[in-house]
């Protein structure tokens, strides 16, 4: 039995959406799918927030907004009145709900992080149910189950999420397996679990790949497919480098690595659970099923030159905290890292010298991150510094630390391209290296690195 997972880039408009479900029809019977909210909507439904805040008048403009995309595709693919009429008192009820939580929001003018997680996670709702009408207005046999029915259980962390991946194992094997037949499509929502104490809880932007991960798992399943509308990990960003190849077998680690240095092909967590249990992941294309796309197994061949990718990321800023000697004072990177996270702030790595913390960051937390060390009292630094042209890129290959002269070859094709290094970190991962660049320099380093790894 597979679990599938389909993407919101593969559900756009209603002749794409059409085409996937022929795809689901052939492809998908007697397996699980874990859908994505439509192209889209997930933004939507966050950018309601601030709109929701702003003015009880934006309201009914929001929900009329949701509304229409989801109606347009039922009335388009739903092909029998009464599906049709179900699902559509199915949504207006849904709207409702999330039109009296818009104007609580505005009410209390307050975005909890508990909102904030029930609000974005109505487009994975709608979206469910929309497949699983279109699906069964086919005469097809499907089933949709909620997270919360199903026991889709998490640690509570509101907007970063963890399964509890032994309980829902239990969930899953009481309330899923028993309805899995041949004939029949079962269809859940991705991005969100519930807590113990009944909180919806998202895992994070693009976490259905964490979702069906975890659905992965927790039925037993022997593969998770990845639906997407791209062959699968490339050897470097194709809009950069025209020379990029598909990498037909990547390793757990070179995925997850590939996914954390900003390959936005999967959820960056997306692989912890399938690694534990050595679930086989697909990739594979809806715009050209039969291509072989991309292999995510426990081992990977190993490529001559050792690295299979060229990844990198622009959304990063980096926190310089100077101080004297703060290498060799105890207890400041603890503070200094306390407070970030209290503030929500993921710190991606760190590179401490002996004067000073150079934190590195999402670029949307650096200004947040920099206050909130700001506010600390009495100031543990001299000064802070922030940074946001630079962009991170990375060499990943398992490997890559064993075979002799990599870092070498890399950091030699960066200088022969006329591009200077600004950070460099090994970081805790075997399978990855990256360093910091000036972002004007992005395209430069990256075209340099391919050509010396793949030609
Ligand atoms: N819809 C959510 C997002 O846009 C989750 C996902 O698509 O994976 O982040
Ligand atoms: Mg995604």
């Amino acid at each position: 039995m597979k679990v599938i997972k389909i993407g919101g880039g593969c559900l756009h408009g209603k002749k794409t959406i059409a085409r996937i479900l022929d795809l689901v029809e052939e492809k998908a019977k007697g397996h699980i799918i874990v859908v994505s909210a439509l192209y889209g909507i997930t933004d939507m439904l966050i950018d309601g927030m601030s709109m929701a805040l702003e003015s009880d008048e934006n309201i009914p403009g929001i929900t009329s907004r949701l509304k229409a995309r989801h109606m347009l595709i039922a009335r388009y693919l739903i092909n029998n009145k009464n599906d049709l009429a179900e699902f559509s008192r199915e949504l207006n009820k849904n709207i409702g709900k999330l039109e009296r939580l818009y104007y609580g929001l505005n009410f209390t003018r307050e975005v909890s992080p508990r909102l904030h997680d029930i609000l974005s996670s109505f487009g994975e709702r709608f979206s469910a149910r929309l497949l699983t009408a279109i699906l069964r207005s086919r005469g097809i046999k499907a089933i949709c189950r909620m997270p919360h029915k199903i026991g889709m259980l998490t640690d509570g962390k509101f907007g970063d999420a963890s399964a509890d991946l032994n309980q829902t194992t239990k969930n899953f094997q009481q309330h899923i397996n028993p309805l899995l037949k041949k004939d029949t499509i079962l269809i859940m929502p991705g991005f969100y679990g519930v807590s113990k104490a009944g909180d919806i809880t998202t895992f994070g932007r693009g976490g259905s790949d964490y979702s069906a991960a975890v659905a992965a798992v927790a039925a037993k399943a022997e593969i998770l497919e990845i639906w997407k509308d791209v062959d699968g990990f490339m050897s470097a960003n194709p809009n950069l480098v025209p020379a990029a190849k598909l990498i037909p077998v990547l390793s757990y680690s070179e995925a997850a690595e590939l996914a954390y240095f900003g390959a936005s092909i999967l959820h960056p967590r997306a692989m912890e659970p399938v690694r534990r249990k050595k679930i086989k992941v697909e990739i594979k294309n809806t715009l050209n099923p039969d291509a072989p796309g991309s292999l995510i197994t426990a081992r990977s061949p190993r490529h001559k030159s050792v690295i299979k990718s060229v990844a990198h990321d622009t959304d990063i800023g980096i926190l310089k905290v100077h101080a004297s000697g703060v290498g060799a004072r105890p207890g400041i990177l603890a503070l200094v890292a306390g407070c970030l996270t209290e503030s929500g702030i993921n710190i991606k790595s760190v590179v401490t010298s002996q004067t000073c913390i150079s934190l590195l960051l999402a670029g949307n937390d650096l200004e947040t991150g920099r206050q909130a060390l700001t506010a600390i009292s009495p100031r543990p630094y001299r000064t802070i510094e922030t940074t946001d042209d630079l962009a991170l890129i990375s060499i990943v290959g398992e490997g890559l630390f064993q075979k002799k002269g990599i870092a070498a070859r890399c950091f030699t094709a960066v200088s022969e391209a006329g591009v200077n290094v600004e950070m460099i970190s090994f970081g805790p991962s075997r399978a990855a290296l990256y360093f910091l660049a000036k972002t004007k320099d992005l395209n430069k380093a990256v075209s340099g690195i391919h050509s010396t790894f793949f030609s």
